[in-house]
């Protein structure tokens, strides 16, 4: 058997996956995809899903990951796959940003990456198998004005996937990056009513090589293939879905 593709101790049933920020945009998706693609899976979010598989928590919470953690292994089994999607915006002139308005968009996008994996490694470690991946950004790719506290978050997300990557390679599990260009969901039109875009969504569509904006299947479909049996020779990697704009 080849290492890193199949089960060592856990049976040919059902993959349980969690989606965090499953209730929402990019990470509803996902877990749609990934419940076509034959996987179980429960989403960990503010918000409640309308699917009966949501658990309420926040992921800058440790005690409230590890409470959803518990009930979704009790339920479904081991958890050998995380999307990791829930996350927050911010636009602010940096000489103006407050610490808590720092702190925030450090601890929803880069600290809740932290505690998400940490609480469901063990059951990857245990299996010899498991898949891990990290919704970041394309504003890593150049930075973005009054987003720094935004983009150092998922620059950090980036350098933690190529980390994990090597040390949980041996493990059999793989761990890679999934940056979004321009994504259709609640948090793009809200940043584009508050006129912090720098344009429309239209003005950036023009400026998009293949002349639209992303559709929250764009990255589901991308996720769906890191998170394949198939993928397993795949990991460390940072896959820009921007329809061509950062390339
Ligand atoms: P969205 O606002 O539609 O969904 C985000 C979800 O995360 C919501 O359901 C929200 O409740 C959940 N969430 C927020 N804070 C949470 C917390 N503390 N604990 C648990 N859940 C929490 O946004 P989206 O556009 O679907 O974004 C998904 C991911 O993609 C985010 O990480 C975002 O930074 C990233 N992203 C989006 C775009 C885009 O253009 N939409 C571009 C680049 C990156």
């Amino acid at each position: 058997m080849e290492f890193g593709q199949s089960l060592r101790k856990v049976g040919p049933g059902l993959k349980t996956a969690v989606v965090t920020g499953g209730a929402s945009g990019i990470g509803r998706a996902v877990a749609e995809r990934l419940r076509k693609d034959g996987l179980q899976v429960a989403v960990i979010d503010l918000s409640p899903t309308d699917d009966g598989f949501g658990h309420i928590a926040d992921v800058t919470d440790r005690a409230q990951v590890d409470n959803a953690v518990a009930a979704i292994r009790e339920q479904f089994g081991p958890i050998l796959v995380l999307v990791n999607a829930a996350g927050v915006e911010g636009f602010q002139k940096f000489s103006k940003m407050s610490f808590p308005e720092w702190s925030k968009v450090i601890d929803v996008n880069l600290n809740g990456v932290f505690h998400t994996i940490q609480a469901v490694l063990p059951d990857m470690v245990e299996a010899g198998w498991g898949r891990i991946v990290n919704i970041s950004s394309s504003s890593t790719h150049s930075g973005q004005p009054f987003m720094a506290h935004y983009v150092a978050a998922k620059s950090a997300v980036n350098g933690l996937t190529k980390s994990l990557a090597l040390e949980y390679g041996p493990a059999g599990i793989t761990v890679n990056a999934v940056p979004p260009g321009f994504v259709d969901t609640p948090m793009l039109r809200s940043a584009e009513s508050r006129h912090l875009l720098g344009g429309t969504v239209e003005d950036h569509i023009n400026r998009t090589p293949v002349r639209r904006v992303g559709r929250p299947e764009d990255i589901a479909a991308a996720c769906s293939f890191f998170v394949s049996d198939e993928a397993s020779y795949i990991t460390g990697q940072i896959l820009g879905v921007n329809g061509g704009r950062n390339t």
